[in-house]
């Protein structure tokens, strides 16, 4: 099984500055991969290749999310030729999030099958190439069935493998898991874990994009520890939300970790590990875990 994390270009220099200690840390437990994100419009293109470069530095593979917003046939080859210059040969070939107001990608290709379709006649196989699937279907997609058609449609264009989005509901993941192996996709599947480590974050990760489904376990933790009046309004001062936050990281490490441990058993290609850029919590979720040790 292959082990992995997502990281994200920050915004600022001291950001940038601190990931590439956090990528030292994170490398003592001997990933395959480091996937860095890619801003809608290619809006971190410039810090994205920086990104990828630390991780080149740091003797490790980088593979650097690619979108299709706003971007033309020549603007794609160009920014593909700058990364295999760099060294850069492994890539996540998605559509991209549209941007607020947005009704279509505003480039050339309109789907990320496209994208793959594009990259292997232009590139050959210079890239390896992994490619998004939903567990709960993508937000927009007509269906499940539709969405597995379009995965497999990815496959067919010259997908190696499989990178999830975040799915809880372990469940949908084991049919979703069966239904794309009944489909004849072959391709192996890097699940995407999203640690659970904070109350408002989880509720706009699960709730602003992807529509994901919150398990019983998983929203016993949230009611739980409900911050009153609502959990996106943060007061440092107030030391009983204070304790429940502490007490939310706590159980929700857990609930990553049995996640983590059940995702194993289902004889997935992977472990991505979403890493927020947070190499301490991150390391620990991986320790209790036992998926991985340092050496
Ligand atoms: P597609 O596979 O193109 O699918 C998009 C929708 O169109 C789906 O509903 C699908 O069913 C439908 N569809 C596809 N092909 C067709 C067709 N031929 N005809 C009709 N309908 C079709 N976004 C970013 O902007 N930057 C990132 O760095 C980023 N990283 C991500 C990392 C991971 C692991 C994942 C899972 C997602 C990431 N995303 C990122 C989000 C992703 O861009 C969005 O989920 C986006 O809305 C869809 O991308 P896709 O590649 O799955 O699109």
């Amino acid at each position: 099984m292959t082990f992995s994390f997502e990281l994200f270009p920050p915004k600022t220099d001291k950001g940038m500055e601190n990931l590439r200690d956090t990528i030292g840390h994170l490398c003592e437990f001997r990933p395959d991969y480091f996937s860095i994100t890619y801003g809608a419009g290619g809006t971190n293109a410039g810090r994205n290749m920086d990104v990828c470069r630390m991780v080149l530095d740091a003797g490790t593979v980088p593979v650097t999310h690619f979108t299709c917003i706003g971007n033309t046939r020549e603007e794609i080859r160009e920014q593909l030729r700058s990364y295999l210059d760099q060294g850069v040969d492994h890539m996540l070939a998605l559509r991209g999030d549209l941007p607020h107001g947005w009704t279509g990608t505003g480039g050339d290709f309109s789907y990320a099958s496209d994208l793959v379709a594009f990259v292997r006649r232009e590139f050959g196989s210079r890239f390896e190439i992994a490619v998004a699937g939903s567990p709960e279907g993508h937000i927009q997609c007509r269906s499940l069935e539709a969405d597995i058609a379009v995965l497999k449609q990815k496959q067919d264009n010259g997908a190696d493998y499989i990178m999830t989005q975040l799915c809880w509901d372990m469940e949908q993941f084991k049919r979703w898991l069966d239904a794309i192996r009944r489909a004849g996709i072959t391709m192996p599947v890097d699940v995407g874990v999203m640690p659970i480590l904070d109350q408002a974050a989880t509720i706009n990760m699960a709730l602003s994009r992807n529509g994901c489904v919150m398990d019983r376990d998983l929203c016993r933790i949230i009611s739980r520890n409900w911050i009153f009046p609502n959990p996106f309004v943060s007061d440092p001062s107030d030391a009983e939300a204070e304790d429940k936050k502490a007490r939310f990281r706590e159980e929700g490490m857990e609930y990553t970790i049995r996640q983590i441990d059940t995702y194993r058993t289902l004889g997935i290609g992977g472990i991505h590990l979403y890493a927020l850029n947070k190499w301490k919590d991150v390391s620990e979720i991986i320790g209790r875990s036992g998926m991985r040790t340092r050496v």
